[in-house]
């Protein structure tokens, strides 16, 4: 699904107010089309205009059958010459046709009906349109579209090239086309249509949005299909770049708005974060001492920060995070830590704990499960101030947290929350026009030309060194045929006391399937290996076992921990030595990079195996191979983008960068200079043009504008 509905939208926010009519206004749309329309998405006449084709069929001439040549589609104008039908195998009705160019070609149909085959009388006119293949006697169209025309009517070639839309469940083609071009009848003139300043047009050499929108549904004959195929027509492009423009605004806006806010300044002599780096078993790396300043700096400022921190995995943001905390703190204010899942969430709450306690701060914990009297106490804490820190998960967001003092809000691993969230945990710390600093830290590393888009509403900084003592992890890319093999390593690299993850995916979007396959991998390996101690973790699992069989693999209790893919972010067992991911070749490069990400983090030498199942087909082979020869998490993300488009990338929900309407990030990346460029541009001199180009496009999302 690109798009999804868009309510709750003014007049004006539309494409002029005939944009924002519903479609019921369409001749022949009542209810039933109505709803068929709505479960796509397509409520108004904007949203008609904007359902652009996937293609474009042809009919504006009419071939010579002589001429035809298999693998093109074409239209012909012949006569009936012979019909046949046979039942041999299947029913199938073959009608040969033949026009002045004395070519012959055979259509054929494997359904039809009675009065179909009788229509087909020899000698009649028909025009036709298909696919041309080569048959078992010369060539044939495989149910093309026909129309049989009486002797004297004019075959009336089109005069543009056909539009074949997106299917709508429970319309025909046919019908989608008709409403669509009903629609196109009621489109503004381009004078009223048109936001983008007539420089920004020129400078690119696109067209207006009317004659865009026009030229995309209905293409002039001699038309590039290749352009249109490709998504570079002129046309094409000038609707990307609106959108990307409304989409980059929005967020440009969104940040605008949020600095308007006042912040607390954070400014504290740094006594506790210097006690904090003395009881630390090691010095921060050059990387993290760069972005840690860059975030004081921020937080010293009366206006809220508003920075990401990206950083691969391993790289130590956690501890930038807990100075940054300390300095709060020392500030007397409060912090919160929010991460999206209890496990890494716990995590850094064992690692606030252990760094911040000794220095006399408290530090609270808030998750789903934490319910009755410890919840009470919790919200209690956090309400009176005596807490100083608070780590949890989506919890902390809840209406009855209410914090006391909150400077300082923290949110691990951006991706899977989306701005909303973002915001939300933000309001908690609402105190008059002030607003708490915002840190938001990110282990997937974005490609630089999109990170622009992603994060226009924050500013970035980069961990991009590893703390020394590390050994790059190897990895080996290997057929699942050669299970036994691995098992054995397995078997061995536990005897010399190594820990190991055995990490089972599959591409079900179902949790309960994953931990059923993980189940029975658990079970399998347990007879293979019966003196080694197996652990077992997935997401079906109660928060406490999951904890359990956590803490005893990090005890080193247990050697082999067969997990789902849960394990993907923040687990960190330094012994662990060695990963098997199964199915390696069905995941995306940025979510195989994560997870091994959990090996490689002590001393030892450390190897991650990436089982397939063969055949691999070239792009597998090409995205295992990124694997196997680099583990920086930039380049891999470069070629995931690269090999696997965005969505795959920033994931759907995470800034609505996936739901584009017509643009496509990495097809349309080149307009991104342009697009920010000409955001400034608006913002600083027609901010009203602005918001309606956001209002436009944005619609219901641009509620956040304001925030
Ligand atoms: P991530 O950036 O993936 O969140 P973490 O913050 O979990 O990484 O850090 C990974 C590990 O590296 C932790 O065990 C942490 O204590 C350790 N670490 C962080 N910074 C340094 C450093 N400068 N030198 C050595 N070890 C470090
Ligand atoms: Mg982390």
């Amino acid at each position: 699904m690109k798009r999804a509905p868009r309510r709750g939208d003014t007049d004006k926010t539309r494409l002029g107010p005939a944009g924002a009519q519903p479609v019921s206004t369409l001749p022949g749309v009542g209810p039933k089309v109505a709803e068929k329309l709505a479960a796509r998405g397509l409520e108004t006449l904007q949203d008609l205009w904007l359902h652009l084709p996937l293609r474009y069929e042809d009919r504006t001439r009419i071939e010579a059958i002589a001429t035809l040549r298999p693998g093109q589609p074409a239209q012909v104008l012949a006569r009936v010459e012979a019909v046949e039908r046979s039942f041999r195998y299947r029913p199938m009705l073959r009608v040969a046709i033949g026009d002045d160019s004395h070519g012959t070609l055979v259509l054929r149909f494997f359904h039809f009906g009675k009065a179909q085959v009788a229509q087909f009388l020899p000698g009649r006119r028909i025009l036709c349109y298909g696919d041309v293949r080569p048959g078992q006697h010369g060539l044939e169209m495989v149910h093309p579209s026909y129309r049989l025309l009486a002797d004297e009517a004019d075959a009336n070639p089109r005069d543009s090239l056909d539009p074949v839309y997106p299917a709508i469940e429970g319309l025909g083609p046919l019908s989608v086309a008709r409403l669509v071009g009903e629609a196109l009848k009621r489109l503004p003139e381009a004078a009223e249509l048109e936001l983008l300043p007539a420089g920004m047009r020129e400078r690119l050499d696109l067209p207006t949005l009317r004659e865009a929108l026009l030229t995309a549904h209905r293409p002039p004959p001699d038309a590039d299909l290749a352009l249109f195929a490709a998504g570079r027509h002129p046309a094409q492009r000038r609707l990307a770049l609106e959108e990307l423009l409304a989409h980059h605004l929005s967020l440009r806006r969104q940040r605008i708005a949020l600095r308007a806010h006042g912040a607390m300044p954070v400014r504290p002599p740094g006594k506790l974060a210097r006690a904090l780096r003395q009881r630390l078993a090691f010095q921060l790396t050059g990387a993290q001492q760069r972005v840690l300043d860059e975030v004081s700096k921020d937080m010293a400022r009366p206006e809220p920060m508003l920075r990401l921190v990206q950083g691969d995995v391993g790289s130590g943001k956690t501890v930038v995070a807990a100075l940054a905390a300390a300095n709060a703190v020392e500030a007397g204010r409060q912090v919160a830590l929010m991460a999206p899942t209890e496990l890494l969430a716990e995590q850094h709450l064992g690692n606030f704990r252990a760094w911040l306690e000794p220095l006399g701060l408290r530090v609270a914990w808030l998750a789903g499960k934490v319910t009755g009297k410890a919840r009470a106490a919790a919200l209690g804490e956090i309400a009176s101030g005596r807490a100083q820190v608070v780590v949890g998960t989506h919890a902390l967001m809840q209406e009855s947290v209410v914090f006391a003092a909150l400077a300082l809000a923290i949110v691990d691993e951006q991706h899977r929350f989306g701005v909303h969230q973002r915001l939300a945990l933000r309001d908690k710390g609402l105190s008059g026009s002030q607003v708490p600093h915002q840190l938001v830290m990110t282990a997937t590393p974005i490609p630089r030309t999109l990170a622009m888009s992603a994060y226009a509403d924050l500013d970035v900084s980069v961990i991009d060194q590893m703390p020394p003592g590390r050994t790059p992890v190897t990895t080996v890319a290997v057929s699942g045929e050669r299970r036994a093999e691995v098992v054995e390593r397995i078997r061995a690299a536990c005897a010399e006391g190594r820990q190991a993850y055995w990490v089972c995916t599959l591409i079900e979007d179902s949790e309960e399937v994953e931990a059923q396959a993980a189940q029975s991998t658990f079970e399998q390996l347990g007879a293979a290996l019966p003196e080694l101690r197996l652990g077992l973790l997935h997401g079906r699992m109660k928060p406490a076992e999951k904890q359990a069989v956590m803490a005893r693999f990090k005890a080193g209790d247990l050697h082999l921990l067969v997990a789902t893919t849960v394990i993907e972010v923040g687990v960190d067992v330094p012994n662990a030595s060695l990963m098997l991911i199964e199915n390696a070749e069905r995941l995306g490069l940025a979510q195989l990079h994560q997870l091994r990400g959990r090996v490689g983090r002590g001393a030892a030498a450390s190897s991650c195996v990436l089982m397939y199942k063969p055949p691999l087909s070239a792009l597998a082979r090409e995205r295992l191979e990124v694997m196997r020869s680099s583990t920086d998490g930039f380049l891999i993300a470069e070629k995931d983008l690269e090999l696997r488009g965005p969505g795959e990338l920033l994931g759907t929900r995470q800034t609505g960068l996936a739901s584009f309407r017509v643009a496509e990030l990495v097809r349309d990346a080149d307009l991104l200079p342009e697009v920010h460029r000409a955001a400034e541009e608006l913002l600083a001199t027609a901010p009203d043009l602005a918001g309606r180009v956001v209002a436009r496009w944005v619609g219901g999302a641009a509620r956040f504008a304001g925030a």
